[in-house]
């Protein structure tokens, strides 16, 4: 790992419009993206916060090195199969498990992972682990006791206290999952109220590490290796999150709607290979989800205030 000079860093004043406008798309989006998880639930799991909370804890399981619409398609399925049962009966479900076997054609995993486990065993370790947390939970309330805790850090540290959950989930997804089930403006809102927007930590993935540094919000960028390697100029988003935090922290006090714009305009927008950057025209405007959604003209929304060091990407 290796620490450079970003390149072109941005004033102060760019800074602070470049987070204003990251604030404004992930206020737009976030929201939408959880409710793609959550529109096609049943109403009676949706109006229940204790089988919410643990339905998004099985998603997030489920999320890790998959592709994310599979593993959110996968865990409705699994509801599916097992209703209710799969938050009051985990024991009962898990000796049933091999009744998921039909779903293993639809839960896609990363190639990395599919040479080592054959994907019905990825599925089975994620499921299994999810079920064998809910029975060490025995009759706590999985959404009462996180909500309990005075801030969403303290509430990702307790996630994280138990090895089984420390194994499965990366501190990122504990960090996305506890946005999810604390934001207040997320509509479910563990905490009822207790926990401040300002309080909550970034996850920060690669591209979120790219936007920031292709940006130049921040002035350094820790990166795989050096010049010469073929991926010395991938971002180790997971250490940067710091000065990500820190700067976003200082021109916003809502880093999660941050993040996930960030996110939105690093996939959408700043394709990691160069082919078909959106800075000045975008070429998929006509096809693109989010544009009518987020107010784009046609090219990238940071196009005025980013400094284009185009040299970093996420993957
Ligand atoms: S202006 Fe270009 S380089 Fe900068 S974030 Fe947008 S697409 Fe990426």
């Amino acid at each position: 790992m290796v620490r450079s000079s970003v390149g072109n860093e941005a004033s102060a004043s760019e800074k602070a419009r470049i987070i204003k406008i990251l604030e404004s798309v992930g206020t737009v989006l976030q929201p939408l993206e959880l409710a793609q998880i959550i529109n096609n639930l049943p109403q009676n799991l949706v109006s229940d916060k204790e089988k919410l909370t643990r339905f998004l804890l099985l998603t997030a399981f489920l999320d890790q090195q998959a592709e994310s619409p599979s593993a959110r398609k996968t865990a409705i399925r699994i509801y599916d199969v097992f209703g209710d049962d799969l938050f009051f009966k985990p024991q009962q479900c898990l000796m049933q498990i091999n009744r998921l076997a039909a779903l293993k054609d639809e839960y896609k995993i990363s190639p990395a992972i599919g040479r080592v486990l054959p994907r019905f065993g990825w599925f089975v370790l994620r499921v299994g682990g999810f079920l064998t947390y809910e029975m060490m939970l025995n009759k706590a309330k999985l959404a009462e006791k996180l909500g309990q805790c005075k801030t969403p850090r303290e509430a990702a540290a307790l996630l994280q206290s138990n090895p089984l959950v420390e194994a499965i989930l990366r501190e990122k997804a504990v960090r996305m999952y506890i946005s999810w089930i604390g934001h207040p403006n997320l509509g479910i809102d563990v905490s009822n109220g207790k926990w401040d927007k300002a309080l909550f930590e970034m996850p920060v993935d690669g591209h979120v590490g790219k936007i920031f540094s292709r940006t130049g919000l921040v002035s350094e960028v820790i990166h795989e290796g050096k010049r010469g390697g073929s991926r010395w100029n991938v971002i180790v988003a997971s250490n940067m999150r710091p000065s990500i935090q820190e700067v976003t922290n200082k021109y916003s006090s809502d880093c999660i709607m941050v993040d996930h714009g960030a996110f939105q305009i690093g996939i959408n927008c700043c394709p990691d290979n160069l082919e078909g950057m959106a800075c000045d025209s975008c070429p998929r405007a006509n096809t693109c989800q989010i544009k009518p959604k987020i107010g784009c003209k046609g090219y990238c929304m940071l196009r005025d205030f980013c400094k284009r060091n185009l040299t970093w990407r996420a993957y």
